[in-house]
């Protein structure tokens, strides 16, 4: 068997060696005095007593050593992890593990994904319900969102909202804070912006890619159809498309929001307007499905897109 002395100095020439330090006895002596006074070793250390043994403190000094020039060090191609200390056998080791920092991140970066906006801007994925005022007139909205959130938790079937209210009052807004806290929670959120997409069907899909997209939306964990009634329907997109993914929706209580410049009553004008005799009974049907799928809030307040 090697001497301990030898095998301790094998680690600390290794340890020098990575940091292109010369080795001397000296230098030896002191490194070893900085890593045993480190608070963190030494409670490590301190922890772990039953388990080590002088010998296997010395062996593991290449481990401890690199513990302390790292946990402080702005490493660029570490930054974002920390090093920990742990019983690797009779010896101690050294892993990284990621940082709460880096792990608010990832876990931030992994909820983006988790959004599909679709024909809406970027900046929607930056909206936080905390950051949203809670003015009087739109407390409201803001507690049912609450409500919903409280019950998602639980059931992944909680009934949606239908935000309606005058341009501009922050609908879109809450939503936003709405889809960003649900994908937080782990679920799935498409939000679409109706009129844009209504708009883009006939040229955007091929027959098989439209079939695809609709499964997708009828089945994605939240759905959010943005500016429901500013979209012009046909016959076609109103029974075919946004009739099929209701009621899909519906089937299966999956939860669904909308949010739209029009009260129900009117929306209900609105889808019986495409020149079909018999546009009202299936206008009522679409609506139906909307009431079943939605409580319809009011939010109320100024135009804040005025400056
Ligand atoms: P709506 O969908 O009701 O027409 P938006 O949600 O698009 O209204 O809001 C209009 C604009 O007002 C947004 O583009 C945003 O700049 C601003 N806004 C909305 N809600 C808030 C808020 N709570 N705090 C700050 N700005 C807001
Ligand atoms: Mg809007």
């Amino acid at each position: 068997m090697r001497a301990i002395g030898d095998m301790l100095s094998d680690a600390a020439k290794a340890a020098a060696a990575k940091n292109g330090q010369d080795f001397s006895a000296e230098s030896f002596e002191k490194m070893k005095r900085q890593v045993f006074a480190d608070p963190d070793v030494r409670a490590f250390l301190t922890a772990h007593q039953d388990q080590l043994t002088k010998e296997s403190v010395d062996a593991s000094f290449a481990s401890l050593y690199e513990y302390c020039r790292q946990k402080d060090s702005h490493d660029k191609v570490i930054s974002g992890y920390l090093p920990q200390l742990f019983m690797e056998g009779p010896l101690i080791g050294i892993r990284y593990r990621a940082s709460q920092d880096k792990q608010r991140r990832d876990k931030e970066a992994a909820a983006k994904r988790r959004i599909e906006l679709i024909d809406l801007p970027e900046k929607l994925r930056r909206v936080k319900l905390a950051d949203l005022d809670m003015a009087d007139d739109r407390k409201q909205a803001l507690f049912e969102v609450g409500a919903f959130l409280q019950a998602y938790q639980s059931n992944p079937h909680a009934k949606g909202l239908y935000l309606s209210g005058d341009f501009g009052v922050g609908k879109t807004y809450i939503l936003a804070g709405l889809a960003n806290r649900v994908a937080e929670m782990g679920g799935r959120v498409i939000f679409l912006h109706m009129p844009t997409f209504i708009a883009g069907l006939s040229s955007h899909f091929g027959d098989n890619s439209l079939q695809t997209e609709i499964q997708r939306l009828a089945a994605c964990d939240v759905l959010i159809l943005d500016d429901i009634g500013a979209e012009t329907l046909s016959p076609w997109s109103r029974d075919d498309v946004l009739g099929v993914i209701l009621q899909a929706r519906m089937d299966n209580d999956l939860p669904t929001f909308f949010s739209s410049n029009f009260d129900m009553k009117t929306l209900e004008s609105h889808f019986s307007a495409t020149k079909n005799a018999d546009d009202p009974v299936k206008a009522a049907r679409l609506m139906q499905r909307v009431r079943y799928l939605a409580k319809e809030v009011v939010v109320y307040g100024n135009n804040r897109r005025l400056p």
